[in-house]
């Protein structure tokens, strides 16, 4: 599909969610800015959860509380970087009662247990976007 703003992005990933169970993971990729947070924002506010929504900086994932199960939100653009790499980082964050968001999985893909849908976004020229969800 093809977004023209930050809202049908978010929307794009609120209609995803609501697909989702405890313990789906779903991949999202895509460049540095093409809207993987957006993305995720609009699928966790969907899945009831409150507070902000960004991309973890000083570690590799966060886990908010959602309405019905925890959402985990992991992005492992800097993990070449953080130290020791070790895929069990995953377990952390990656649970049976949780559903995730992975941005940027490439790297950490072969970790990943159960991966419910593959989303991937590319730039289109100033606000549009393309999603595809797989
Ligand atoms: P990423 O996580 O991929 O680096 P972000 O979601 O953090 O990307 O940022 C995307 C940026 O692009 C935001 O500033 C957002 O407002 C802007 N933007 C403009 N158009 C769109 C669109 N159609 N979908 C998503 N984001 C968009
Ligand atoms: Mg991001």
């Amino acid at each position: 599909m093809e977004t023209r703003s930050p809202e049908e992005t978010a929307q794009a990933g609120a209609e995803l969610a609501t697909r989702l169970v405890p313990g789906d993971t779903v991949l999202v990729a895509g460049e540095l800015g093409t809207g993987k947070t957006t993305f995720v924002r609009g699928a966790c506010r969907a899945l009831g959860v409150e507070g902000a929504v960004t991309s973890p900086t000083f570690t590799i994932g966060q886990v908010y509380g959602g309405r019905a199960a925890e959402i985990a939100h992991v992005d492992l653009y800097r993990l070449p970087t953080l130290a020791g790499e070790d895929p069990a980082l995953l377990d952390d964050y990656l649970t049976p009662e949780r559903i995730a968001f992975v941005e940027w999985p490439g790297i950490g893909e072969h970790a990943i247990p159960r991966v419910a849908a593959r989303v991937s976004i590319e730039h289109r020229g100033g606000d549009r976007r393309v999603i595809e969800i797989e």
